[in-house]
This record gives structure tokens, C-alpha cells and sequence, in this order.
């Protein structure tokens, strides 16, 4: 990491463009189009040979500010923002690969991530293999000679599991595979993929950087490069999967505080799985802040704290699962993570209930297993919450 790196500094001060009126706060610029001094100026943008902006599908200002403050955090040279998660996935892949391209991706990713691959990206003509997330071995050995990239969420959803991004990174370097990391659980304020190695860093903004549960967004990031150059950004002002300003906005504001909730729901998430881990109606909890954790050192290593997402077997099957979960007053039941009020899932029935009961006990998902996204609430309320249903 570099010495002169000062995350707290960095979410709040960059990427501030004062426009004439030279406003405090970042502006807000809600605008599709920008005006031309003259048609000579007109056809200079247009043509690139004079910077600025054009059309919002192209750039914007206030989803400039939003890249650059994002790019700064994550310690990457550039950034695109996207108008969600699932479409910064989109253009990372439509931008870098073509038909007969191979991708492998851990077998845990994101559910849409998997129907975006498989079932879209397929009748393009690019391949997927899905290997287990931690398993170094298997990620070599899914190489073929058309593999151009590797697709990884640490931690992953809903298990927890981590792989190691450095290591992940030397196979990736030596095949000349651009290793992506969907770094939505950590955000760059605990894990700083680019530095470990990866190539491109993704985000759901939609979770912890709006932090709130207010709009959508996405963004890719990672070297000019790629980005630039490798086709990423073209396809995004082609084709328009484009960031809003208004969305881009909020979430500029909420990187502001993203430190300070990840640290604060990090340390609710902590406090709650150590509880769970007492209780005799859990049968296991699943966090990377706990010394129970299969990868503890290694989460010790690659993370600065556990996260704020917990998952728990509870003693039973589904029945129990769901009467905890019907219990709760506090936390909401909901499919959305990443807010500062605490959400609570079910798994094996909502995010992974589309997938066969075989691949879901591949992917380790049982029908006792809950998830639970922990927010802002006092920790006492979120265990007597848990605690009416768990007896
Ligand atoms: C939510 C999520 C996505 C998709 O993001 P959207 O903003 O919903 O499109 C991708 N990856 C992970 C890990 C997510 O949690």
C-alpha cells in the first residue's frame, strides 16, 4: 500500500469541479446535452480534438465526479460508472471479449451474474466454466487457449468463502487473463483488489456505496487502459447501459461515508456473529472475522475487517429458518444488502431458489442457512430480534 495513500482524505476531497457559482457541495448537473460555444467547437468535441462533454450517454459531470472520487479509493487510474451492477458486468465483458472467448468465474458468484453469463454471453458464442472459489488448482486447470478472463466475488454470496486475489492474480498474469473482482461485500474501505493484483475491480453501487438503499449504480475500475483503450467505455457511450447523474449523485455522497459505515456495520456484523456462534439454535456461522472461519488467516490478511454480512445454519430445516425469519420486527425481509437498516434472507428460497437443489449444495446453500446484511441498528436489537425466533 502506498504511504502517501490517505483513504479518508481522498472519499471526501476529489473529484470536486466548482462550477462559476463555486458551490460547497458537489452540483448536481441535470442535463442530457452541453451547449457549443460555436459549430467549429461543436465539431472539435465531436471530432476529439478538443476534451469536454458532449452528450450525458458520453460523460457527465457529476458521474465524472463520481468515477474519479470511486478510481481514487479503489486505487485504480480509471473508472466507469454504470447504471448497475449488473451492467458494469455486462460491459466489462462486452467490451474486453468476443465470440469464441472462454471466461471462467468461482462457482459462488452473484445469481444474475450466472444468467448473464451462461444464458446471455452463450449465445454470443463466449463460454463459461465454473470452478470452486478457493481452489487455486481448478482455476489453473480451467485454463484453455482461448481463456481471456477471470471472474471472482471474495467474499462470496452467501458463504462467505474467500479466495486468495494475489495468488488468483500470479495464474491469472501467467495465462495473460485479466482477473476481475467483483468487490461489492468488502468495498475498497476493507479490500483494495487493484493492489492485490487484480486487473478490474466491479461494484454494485446499488449496495455499499449509495449505503442507503435509495438508486442503482455500478462501476467498473481498473487501468486507463483497459478501460479506455480495451473497448470497455466505447461499448458503454455505444450502447448506453450509463450511469445517471442523479444516481451518480447519491452515490458520490455516499462515498463520503463509506469508511465510516463499513467500519460501524463491519463492527455490528462482528459483535452479532460472535453472539450467533454462542447460541444453541445456530448450528454454524459463517463470517471471516471469526477464528472459525476455514480462511481466517487469509481474511486477516486481504480484508481489514470481516465485512457486514453474516450467514448462519440454524438447527433445523427450512421451517426453522423461516419462523426466525417471520420472527423479526426490526430487521426488514428483504432481497437488498449493503443498506444501513439490517436486511434478512432466506437463500436457498429467494436469491439462490432458481438453481437446481444439487447445485445449491454445491454451492454449500442449505434450507437452514439465513442471511442477514447488517446495518446501523444497536447490536442489542438486532440479537432480541433474532433471539424471538431462535428461542
Ligand atoms: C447486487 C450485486 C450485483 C448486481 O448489482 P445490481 O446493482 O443489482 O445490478 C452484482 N454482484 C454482487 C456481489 C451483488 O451483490
Amino acid at each position: 500500500m502506498n504511504e502517501e495513500f490517505d483513504f479518508d482524505t481522498l472519499a471526501i476531497r476529489t473529484g470536486i469541479h466548482r462550477s462559476a457559482f463555486n458551490e460547497h457541495s458537489e452540483a448536481l448537473y441535470l442535463t442530457s446535452s452541453y451547449v457549443f460555444k460555436n459549430a467549429q467547437q461543436a465539431a472539435d468535441r465531436f471530432g476529439n480534438r478538443e476534451p469536454g462533454n458532449i452528450y450525458s450517454r458520453f460523460t457527465n459531470p457529476t458521474v465524472t465526479a463520481f468515477q474519479e472520487r470511486l478510481a481514487a479509493l479503489e486505487g485504480g487510474e480509471a473508472c466507469i460508472a454504470t447504471a448497475s451492477g449488473m451492467s458494469a458486468i455486462l460491459s466489462t465483458v462486452m467490451g474486453l471479449l468476443k465470440a469464441g472467448d472462454h471466461i471462467v468465474a468461482s462457482r459462488s458468484v452473484f445469481g444474475s451474474t450466472v444468467q448473464l453469463l451462461v444464458n446471455i454471453m452463450g449465445r454470443f458464442g463466449i463460454e463459461t466454466t465454473f470452478v470452486p472459489l478457493s481452489d487455486i488448482a481448478a482455476w489453473k486447470n480451467a485454463i484453455r487457449p482461448n481463456t481471456r478472463m477471470f471472474f471472482v466475488e471474495t467474499p462470496a454470496n452467501p458463504t462467505m468463502e474467500l479466495v486468495d486475489i494475489a495468488a488468483l492474480s500470479v495464474v491469472a498474469r501467467t495465462a495473460a487473463v485479466t482477473l476481475v473482482v467483483d468487490n461489492c461485500f468488502c468495498t475498497p474501505a476493507l479490500q483494495r483488489p487493484l493492489a492485490l493484483g487484480a486487473d478490474l475491480v466491479i461494484h454494485s453501487a446499488t449496495k455499499y456505496l449509495d449505503g442507503q438503499g435509495r438508486v442503482l449504480g455500478g462501476a467498473i475500475v481498473g487501468s486507463r487502459q483497459l478501460l479506455m483503450d480495451g473497448g470497455i467505455y466505447q461499448f458503454l457511450r455505444t450502447a448506453g447501459p450509463t450511469l445517471s447523474a442523479f444516481n451518480a449523485w447519491v452515490c458520490l455522497k455516499g462515498l463520503e461515508t463509506l469508511k465510516l459505515r463499513m467500519e460501524a456495520q463491519s463492527k455490528n456484523a462482528q459483535a452479532l456473529a460472535e453472539w450467533l456462534e454462542r447460541h444453541p439454535a445456530v448450528a454454524r456461522v459463517y463470517y471471516p472475522g471469526l477464528p472459525s472461519h476455514p480462511q481466517y488467516e487469509l481474511a486477516c490478511r486481504q480484508q481489514s475487517r470481516g465485512g457486514a454480512i453474516v450467514t448462519f445454519d440454524v438447527v433445523g430445516g427450512q421451517a426453522e429458518a423461516w419462523r426466525i425469519i417471520d420472527a423479526t420486527e426490526v430487521i426488514s425481509i428483504t432481497g437488498n444488502l449493503g443498506d444501513t437498516k439490517s436486511t434478512i434472507t432466506h437463500p436457498a428460497t429467494t436469491t439462490h431458489g432458481r438453481i437446481s437443489q444439487a447445485e445449491r449444495q454445491a454451492a454449500g446453500i442449505g434450507p437452514g442457512m439465513i442471511r442477514i446484511s447488517v446495518g446501523l441498528e444497536s447490536v442489542h436489537a438486532l440479537q432480541s430480534d433474532l433471539a424471538r425466533g431462535l428461542g
